[in-house]
């Protein structure tokens, strides 16, 4: 199982990948070789995401579901999908 991180700790590093699916949204970060569960300081791991890409900077703006807290991420490549 991923672990869980929350956002405080983890803004505005460098995000690799992600990906979202029932049990909430998952990060891979630079120098990481696993993905992470985004936790909110609500303790909720459901967020709205929003790829900013070129030409603007890529970047990883998430909002949580239910506290409206919102956190960026640089985004360092295009997402891959991932089954
Ligand atoms: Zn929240």
């Amino acid at each position: 199982m991923p672990s869980d991180v929350r956002l405080d700790a983890v803004q505005g590093r460098i995000v690799l990948a992600w990906h979202t699916d029932e049990d909430g949204l998952f990060l891979r970060f630079a120098a990481e070789e696993t993905d992470v569960r985004l936790v909110c300081r609500c303790g909720r791991s459901h967020w709205i995401v929003r790829e900013c890409l070129p030409p603007a900077t890529a970047t990883l703006v998430v909002t949580c579901h239910g506290c409206g807290t919102r956190g960026t991420f640089p985004l360092d490549v295009v997402r891959t999908p991932r089954s």
